[in-house]
């Protein structure tokens, strides 16, 4: 299973911010919180939770260059 984005409702304020950020569509804000709706289209970029004003956003995934 990919791992996505973490969106934290208790701190999401549904600002768009990070929807607006990410360039992969991979977020809408429903009913007021942003939501992940594709997971398939997540590029694991992080930006989204760089950009959150609320620190709302949590990428647990990072990225391992082995060589
Ligand atoms: S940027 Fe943060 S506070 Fe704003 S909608 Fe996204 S998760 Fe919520
Ligand atoms: S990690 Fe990047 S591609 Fe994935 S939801 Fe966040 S901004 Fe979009």
């Amino acid at each position: 299973m990919l791992e996505m984005p973490r969106v934290d409702l208790e701190k999401c304020t549904g600002c768009g911010t990070c929807a607006a950020a990410c360039h992969c569509g991979a977020i809408v804000i429903v009913e007021g919180k942003a939501t992940i709706i594709e997971t398939l289209k997540c590029g694991w970029c992080s930006v989204c939770e760089a950009v959150c004003p609320e620190g709302a956003l949590y990428c647990e995934f990072e990225i391992v260059i082995e060589g």
